[in-house]
């Protein structure tokens, strides 16, 4: 098959839109959805200065979703100093797995001279996911587990290095997923939370200016998030690595067993092979919604849901222990 842009072979199509792409055509493209996407989600500030720049901080994990986006980054902004780039790897404690994900992501922040930190559950918490997935205490999966400890990472460490902005490689299977899940679960306190901290554009987002003073006060930790990678469908990401020998390292890992996602990811699979673009209207439609259901609810946390700080760990959290807390009590001693 010949690309649909000139006469070279194609390297894929996408049925989707209906095009064959050559392995430039589909680089550049893959490339102009980020850049669209970062440009539409407001993501560079008025405000920002080579003096004062944006500080992104991207979580790392040295996969191929998160190595793409930082390549990209990097590539798009090296040359404009009114943003700054750092990557944060965290190691779960995973044996033979995080190891050598840890080095992709030291080879690739190395090639692209990008400052780059790494955190251990293991320092932080006294935990390593293969014991908790060993003896799992409370009789849940083990992402349950690492999803809370990893996000409670990842804004702790935002604040610290006083980002502006938290970026994560999520592409468009995770988040039409995500979508799917939260629909199907009939949260919408909970769609509202998810487009306040990761989706929409920046101005839309309602935490950002909710006149409340509590929640102001949350919001000196609060670093948003952003998923420039969201237009881009999972293989599309994986061939991009590919295609560009870029850094990653491609194993899963040996506790995923998040096994309503997978459910909805085999239901995904075959309504995109059926009618192509699902992915894309659910996710389209579903910011929309999520941006109404947080005008509604008044997006992060809630307006009718009182915020305070944890009794341990001084986190936000509505009761007095935070679950990340409650977890690590759990898996003590583990
Ligand atoms: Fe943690 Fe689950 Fe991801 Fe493994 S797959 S790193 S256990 S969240
Ligand atoms: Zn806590």
């Amino acid at each position: 098959m010949e690309c649909s842009k000139c006469d070279r072979e194609a390297v894929m199509h996408a049925a989707y839109s209906g095009s064959h792409l050559c392995g430039e055509h589909f680089r550049r493209s893959v490339e102009r959805r980020v850049r669209r996407r970062i440009r539409e989600d407001g993501l560079v500030p008025d405000g920002a200065t080579p003096e004062e720049p944006d500080r992104w901080l991207i979580g790392l994990s040295g996969g191929k979703d998160s190595v793409v986006l930082t390549q990209i980054l990097s590539e798009t902004f090296s040359e404009d100093p009114r943003i700054e780039l750092l990557a944060l790897t965290i190691h779960e404690g995973i044996d033979g797995y995080r190891d050598e994900s840890l080095s992709a992501s030291q080879d690739l922040t190395e090639q692209l001279g990008i400052r780059h930190e790494v955190v251990h559950y293991e320092e932080e918490f006294d935990v390593r996911m293969d014991d908790v997935a060993e003896k799992d205490p409370l009789g849940m999966s083990p992402c349950a587990y690492c999803g809370v400890f990893r996000r409670d990472l990842l804004e702790k460490y935002a604040a610290e290095l006083d980002a502006d902005k938290l970026l994560t490689g999520h592409n468009l299977d995770d988040e039409a997923q995500t979508a799917m899940m939260n629909v199907l679960e009939g949260d919408v306190r909970q769609i509202a939370k998810h487009f306040d901290a990761s989706l929409g554009p920046f101005d839309e987002r309602t935490s950002l200016d909710v006149d409340d003073r509590q929640r102001r006060e949350k919001q000196e930790t609060f670093v948003p998030r952003a998923k420039p990678l969201r237009d881009v469908p999972e293989k599309e990401v994986a061939l991009y690595a590919h295609l560009r020998e870029l850094p990653a390292h491609i194993t899963e890992c040996p506790h995923a067993n998040e096994a309503y996602r997978g459910e909805i990811q085999s239901l995904l699979q075959e309504l995109e092979e059926n009618h192509p673009g699902t992915r894309h209207s659910i996710l389209s439609g579903y910011e929309e919604l999520a941006s109404l259901a947080a005008e509604r609810y008044g997006g992060a946390g809630g307006d009718r849901v009182e915020l305070s700080e944890c009794e341990r760990c001084g986190s936000s959290t509505s009761g007095d222990v935070c679950r990340k807390c409650r977890l690590l009590e759990a898996v003590e001693g583990v």
